[in-house]
């Protein structure tokens, strides 16, 4: 199978082995076989220098941040403020303040549904979701929803995985008060048209929140340039640490947004008869953080830039392509998700054959891919399966990968026919 010239070209002096080494967790065999980490969506592997970054702050650095008499705690502080002027470039955000941090893109969701949705969403209003949203963007707006007398609208999914736009702004009403969004879908791979969504939603004085979990590793993203309201992500996706993610929100809007956790670090007085709040960011960031998460995140997104998103674009692009020709010559597979448009994902069904043996009969030739509803279970609804196999490529997947999963595949239907 030979890439297009153009393919070549685009990946042409991308070092795929140098960077693999920089991965020690993938230096090691698991069931007597080389490890094939192909669960990329679920959680990145993390470079030495995010490991070191972490290691050497809780080793030399650590101390609880802000208001913080000695040195340590200047050294954490400052460490702790720098990630976030590192994430507002990543972002290319206007303004630091801008950026919230959060456990997750999970929280950082749930925060703008309690805050943003509690204060501007009311009884009779109508919220936008898509029917290939992650659970973590369906569940917080109908908690929302029912707590206010709120309703939910669904974009569908055409059978090919890509969102109907005509459908979309179709759903645009008086009552319509916010629309959230996948940029990137973990269960179909379909990267959603974003910018031009969000245009359309502001046509109509509507905010748009994007869910960037899958994103943010595989392409450059501008929140400036999106013209989003909110934008989400998760460092555990980008080779940084779990337990730490990002809210980006446009600053007119986070400062008029209520707080939604109470406690230190958000507040400027508290008495008994009333307290008053910190500006954003801080309004939104109460009780001590994951500090070493955040100086991990750090490293991960100079790691990632230092590689360059564009070129690790291509070089996904390639292997997407690569690999949805490889296991497309598999009688009996079926791919789930085959929009024009789509990121390093490959969601399939296969001979009948149910995706927890396929991953359990994949991990005896080391090769690790996730099975089941990807917490995307409208999505196996609309497609008609309870659940799916799913190989998810990151920057340190290779070719040779790809065939070691066809490999995989083939005895996996020898085992089950
Ligand atoms: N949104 C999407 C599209 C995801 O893929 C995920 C995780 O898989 C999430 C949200 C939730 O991310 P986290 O569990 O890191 O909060």
């Amino acid at each position: 199978m030979n890439a297009a010239p153009q393919a070549v070209a685009a990946t042409a002096g991308f070092d795929v082995e140098r960077l693999r080494a920089d991965f020690p967790i993938l230096q090691q065999e698991i069931n007597g076989k080389p490890l094939v980490y192909l669960d990329n969506g679920a959680s990145t592997q993390k470079p030495q220098a995010v490991i070191d970054a972490v290691s050497n702050f809780y080793a030399h650095d650590y101390a609880n941040i802000h208001r913080g008499v000695h040195t340590l705690s200047e050294r954490a502080t400052a460490a702790y403020e720098g990630a976030r002027d590192r994430v507002q470039r990543f972002l290319n955000a206007a303004d630091r303040r801008e950026i919230i941090f959060t456990s997750g893109t999970t929280e950082a969701i749930n925060l703008v549904a309690q805050s943003f949705g509690g204060q501007k969403i009311g009884q009779g209003d109508e919220i936008i979701l898509t029917g290939m949203e992650h659970h973590s963007n369906i569940v917080p707006w109908q908690l929302l929803a029912e707590r206010v007398g709120a309703t939910i609208k669904v974009v569908p999914i055409t059978d090919d995985g890509a969102l109907d736009l005509d459908a979309y702004t179709s759903l645009f009403g008086p009552r319509t008060r916010l629309v959230s969004l996948v940029h990137v879908s973990n269960a179909l791979g379909t990267v959603n048209p974003v910018q031009a969504m969000v245009e359309t939603a502001h046509a109509h004085d509507v905010p748009v929140l994007l869910d960037g979990a899958q994103a943010v590793a595989h392409t450059p993203v501008d929140v400036q340039a999106l013209g989003c309201d909110f934008y989400a992500f998760s460092g555990h996706k980008i080779y940084g640490p779990s337990g730490i993610g990002v809210l980006y929100g446009r600053r007119e809007l986070l400062e008029a947004m209520p707080p939604w956790q109470g406690g230190g670090d958000m507040i400027t007085t508290v008495a008994f008869e009333g307290s008053t709040y910190a500006a954003p960011p801080y309004r939104f960031e109460a009780g001590t953080p994951h500090i070493a998460g955040v100086v991990g995140l750090a490293a991960a997104l100079d790691y990632v830039d230092a590689v360059g998103l564009p070129s690790i674009a291509a070089y996904e692009h390639d292997l997407l392509d690569y690999a949805t020709t490889a296991v497309g010559e598999l009688p009996g597979l079926r791919l789930i998700g085959t929009a024009p448009e789509k990121a390093a994902i490959l969601s399939f069904v296969f001979d009948g054959i149910h995706p927890h043996d396929i991953g359990t009969v994949l991990d005896f030739e080391g090769i690790a891919i996730r099975a089941g509803h990807h917490c995307a279970m409208p999505v196996m609804t609309r497609f008609g399966v309870a659940a799916t196999a799913r190989a998810s490529f990151g920057i340190y997947n290779t070719r040779a990968e790809v065939d070691t999963l066809v490999q995989g595949l083939g005895k996996v239907r020898e085992m089950f026919s």
